[in-house]
């Protein structure tokens, strides 16, 4: 959480302003930090402008070296660092730990094969060109801006942080206004591996030091967030036709056939819909039953989900909203669902507090009401019955959304995946893909577009660099005036034997 506050200053002083990160459970402060100004970041960008040219300069084994380091430091420190996350966002330690663990593997693996997807490859220069040796590399952009959310504030950002660096980019990252301290945590602890210049920098504040940063000339912009904030840094962006990378929100839907390990899928859903209080942009929010299974599907998962309990002593499996204003949206969702003929067999209209949400799972929701189109952001999950799983992928796919999904069937997992209208799939599991460094990561539709993870991700950061370099004298000179009529005839004939054979 946070609040703001202008600091007064001295008389003919220019007010310096500061914000503060509050624990969401006590609302206690948990740091002060400065709001960066337009002005700022412009500078900030120039510092990384000449820091990027030193870390290019390192190779790729030189920064291979530096993450290692980095990682090892990070894996060191994790408790120390999952409690600012804890602290910053209300969620209980173990879960903060495990994003930090996704992260820290993550930038194993960019260290370890950023040379081999981003470094020189031969190409074959074709007939026609025999002549020519061609090679392509991926070079890095120069600076990349990164803004990220608060919901996982270590693993999201970093799922861009850890791959425009290792693909030879200086960063300029603002953390969400609700996890300054976890940035300030990253940044710091970058900068005791790579003292010599400022490679990794942290802005801090809200949205207007936010689209400061898409106007500061940066070579790409990596943004987490909702859809909407994701509109306006795309405006913001266009400006300057800077190029974006938009993660953004979900509404994704998990589907279990008739086959399926229903306990294996009962707690899937449970989990994945309500692990960390349902603030999850890959979290499960709908789910689709073969009704062949769908009773006692649905007693499983209402037997779960009883077991989990939103607070902030230890044995509460899931802390706070984090963000006071995501309460409306949820306690809408719930009763806008209720109010038009849903049930909920687990909590309800009255789940939603002050700060916490108890688990909710409803039932006979109508599909165009808002708690199956617009993302909830909290503990609940809607279960649909359906005839079969074409009906189940049909309406899992007829949303605005495409971010993840996960399916549940022993025979037909496979084929269920491929047809859901997404960025990632689990099979038999949830949010598996995220934990796994070598799968893209990424959207569709209004869940955005450009992928974080895996080589896609590496490659999101760079601008491929094609190389064609002469060995030795054409046998047939096509560029050049001193062309002669023989060669055209050359030319017509050899093309007529390689492409003109009908077929
Ligand atoms: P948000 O859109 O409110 O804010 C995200 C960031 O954008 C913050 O740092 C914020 O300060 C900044 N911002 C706000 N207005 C801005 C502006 N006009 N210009 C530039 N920057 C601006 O999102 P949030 O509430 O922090 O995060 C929750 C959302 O993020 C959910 O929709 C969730 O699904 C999504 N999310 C997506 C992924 C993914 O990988 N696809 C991962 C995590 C979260």
């Amino acid at each position: 959480m946070t609040s703001v506050q202008t600091k007064p200053t001295g008389a003919g002083e220019a007010a310096a302003s500061t914000f503060d990160s509050l624990d969401p459970a006590t609302d206690e402060v948990v740091g002060t930090y400065p709001i960066t100004t337009a002005g700022e970041v412009d500078a900030a960008v120039a510092r990384a402008r000449e820091a990027a040219a030193w870390w290019q300069g390192l190779g790729f084994a030189g920064r291979a070296e530096r993450l290692t380091r980095w990682k090892g430091m990070i894996t060191r420190r994790s408790a120390q660092l999952a409690e600012v996350v804890h602290a910053e966002t209300g969620k209980p330690h173990s879960d903060a730990m495990i994003e930090i663990v996704l992260a820290i593997d993550h930038t194993a693996w960019a260290a370890k094969n950023a040379r081999k997807v981003l470094g020189r490859q031969k190409r074959s220069s074709g007939l026609l060109m025999a002549n020519q040796a061609a090679t392509v590399e991926y070079q890095p952009l120069g600076v990349i801006g990164v803004i990220g959310p608060w919901n996982y504030p270590v693993f999201t950002p970093m799922g861009s942080i850890i791959y425009a660096l290792a693909a030879g980019n200086a960063v300029v990252f603002k953390p969400s206004e609700y996890t300054p301290g976890v940035g300030k945590w990253l940044a710091d602890s970058f900068a005791e591996i790579v003292p010599e210049h400022p490679v990794f920098q942290l802005i801090t504040g809200f949205g207007e030091t936010g689209a400061a940063l898409c106007r500061s000339g940066v070579d790409k912009l990596a943004f987490t967030g909702s859809p909407g904030t994701g509109r306006k840094i795309m405006a913001a962006c266009a400006e300057t036709l800077t190029p974006v990378l938009i993660e953004a929100g979900g509404k994704d839907a998990l589907l279990v056939d008739s086959d399926a390990d229903l306990d294996a899928a009962a707690d899937a859903a449970v989990w994945g819909g309500m692990s960390n209080a349902g603030q999850t942009c890959v979290g499960v929010e709908r789910v689709y039953v073969h009704e062949s299974v769908y009773d006692s599907f649905l007693a499983k998962v209402v037997d779960v989900a009883k077991s989990v309990r939103a607070g902030s002593d230890p044995e509460a499996k899931i802390g706070p909203i984090t963000m006071p204003g995501q309460l409306k949206v949820i306690r809408r969702h719930i009763a806008d669902a209720l109010a038009r003929g849903g049930r909920a067999v687990v909590g309800g209209a009255d789940a939603v507090g002050d700060r916490y949400v108890q688990p909710t799972v409803l039932v006979d929701v109508p599909e165009d009401s808002e708690a199956v189109r617009e993302e909830t952001f909290g503990p609940t999950l809607t279960i649909a019955k359906v005839r079969d799983m074409d009906e189940a992928v049909a309406k899992a796919n007829d949303t605005k959304y495409g971010l993840a999904a996960a399916v549940y069937s022993r025979r037909r997992g496979m084929e269920l995946a491929r047809r859901l209208r997404s960025g990632m799939t689990a099979v038999n599991a949830v949010i598996s893909f995220a934990a796994i460094p070598s799968l893209p990561f990424g959207g569709v539709g209004e869940s955005g577009f450009g992928r974080i993870h895996g080589p896609e991700g590496l490659k999101e950061f760079t601008r491929p660099k094609a190389i064609a370099r002469q060995r030795f004298k054409p046998l047939m000179a096509l560029t050049s005036f001193s062309r002669t009529a023989k060669t055209d005839a050359q030319v017509a004939k050899l093309i007529t034997i390689l492409h003109g054979k009908r077929v």
